[in-house]
């Protein structure tokens, strides 16, 4: 009796260009990016390093008006900017 362990390993499957979508910027809808990084320290306190050390990540912003859609946003920042803004009725 042999098992069958294919259930498990994950198969690689061939994407083309028309198995995509398109992404449009939330702000203006337009379809072109470039590319930014966003930096993070990480405290020489953590380390142990000498000095702090800086992780960058890519980040993918609208090249019309620079947003960044929240899609492109590590779900780790995203808590972070998720701060409670103080909204102010007229
Ligand atoms: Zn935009």
């Amino acid at each position: 009796m042999t098992k069958s362990l294919d259930f498990n390993t994950p198969q690689p499957k061939s994407v083309t260009l028309r198995d995509t979508t398109a992404v449009e910027c939330d702000e203006c809808k337009n379809t072109t990016f470039t590319e930014a990084v966003v930096m993070r320290r990480v405290s020489r306190l953590l380390t142990g390093a000498p000095k702090d050390s800086y992780v960058p990540i890519p980040v993918f912003l609208c090249s019309a008006c620079g947003h960044v859609n929240e899609e492109f946003i590590p779900a780790e920042l995203k808590a972070e900017s998720a701060t409670p803004s103080v909204l102010v009725k007229a």
